[in-house]
């Protein structure tokens, strides 16, 4: 495991946490509400990271955020967040802010992206090839990792968006307000919560909205399985990680989905495929940490 210093913040819809580490040791740390002023906080969280550098010298800043984000290093708005309905936020320059004064190797991605590299560098998905980490909490978000690095491409993956087939008979509009009836309008927290009239960790396992959330979410799996081939896919965030008896039928339900089609699709495969982060709630932390780490060069994450 690599022993290197580097920072590591991540930057999350209500805090943000700034981070020190030697491998997975955290040596400081300081956190801060997100707000909506963001060129202020932004500034007290670059005025932390300089002073971090004279006490404890780093060689590299890793940047987890939530998006969405221009990772296009050949555009002008590289290291922005893009147009977000978080107030404040939109155009947002965090990557000059965070980095400019530091004359370090910046990465910067997705919060989903850092921690599937970080549950690939130390957690669930170590030498996999291909893995996915899904996030189903008040959003839901997905990053991809092929051979070591975030898959990219024209902007990032926004997994969470993508429309399902759905129970016949179900009415329910769904709330994404781009597409009503997205993965993320039917199966988030909120969405969850509309539909069971109470909020998602007070609905209980028997309750019928959980069949269809498994339904939904495993369509998900059953187009990720077939269209990336992952060998693990990691299902985290306060809905996915916070009921137990969601996993074991999110596994069924895609084992059937998927019809056999597959060689190597028992259940028992699916045990291996799809899995809990074992990195739990400090994911996001340890995903600006391996973002950082994978500059220097250490370890092929
Ligand atoms: P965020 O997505 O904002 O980063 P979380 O991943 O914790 O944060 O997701 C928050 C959402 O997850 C909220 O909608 C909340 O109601 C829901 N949630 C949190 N804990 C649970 C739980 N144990 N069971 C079901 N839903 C939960
Ligand atoms: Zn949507």
């Amino acid at each position: 495991m690599s022993e290197r210093r580097v920072a590591g913040v991540e930057l999350g819809g209500t805090k943000i946490i700034a981070v020190v580490a030697e491998g997975r040791t955290i040596l400081a740390r300081q956190q801060w509400p997100t707000g909506d002023d963001a060129a202020a906080v932004l500034g007290l969280v670059a005025a932390w990271l300089r002073q971090k550098q004279i006490e404890q010298a780093f060689e590299a800043l890793g940047i987890a955020s939530f998006g969405p984000l221009c990772l296009d290093r050949k555009s002008a708005e590289y290291g922005r967040i893009l147009a977000t309905p978080k107030p404040g936020w939109s155009g947002a320059d965090v990557v000059g802010t965070l980095g400019g004064g530091l004359g370090l190797p910046v990465g910067w991605d997705t919060d989903v992206a850092g921690a599937a590299c970080a549950e690939g560098q130390w957690g669930a998905s170590v030498d996999c090839e291909v893995h996915v980490y899904l996030t189903i909490g008040t959003g839901i978000g997905g990053g991809v990792v092929i051979g070591g690095k975030p898959l990219h491409g024209a902007l990032h993956p926004e997994i969470g968006h993508v429309r399902v087939r759905r129970a016949v008979g179900d009415r329910f509009a769904g709330i994404c307000p781009f597409h009503g009836d997205c993965l993320e309008g039917l199966a988030s927290g909120p969405a969850i919560a509309a539909r069971a009239g109470q909020p998602a960790h007070a609905v209980p396992p028997d309750d019928p909205v959980w069949g269809l959330v498994v339904n939904e979410i495993a369509e998900l799996m059953h187009m990720l399985i077939l269209t990336i081939s992952p060998q693990r896919i990691v299902i985290g965030g306060g809905v996915g990680y916070g009921q137990i008896h969601l996993l074991p039928r999110i596994r069924a339900a895609t084992a059937a989905c998927l019809q056999s089609y597959l060689p190597d699709h028992s259940i028992a495969d699916f045990q291996q495929l799809i899995v809990h982060p074992t990195l739990g709630h400090e994911a996001g932390v340890f995903g600006a940490i391996a973002l950082a780490q994978s500059l220097l060069g250490e370890k092929l994450l």
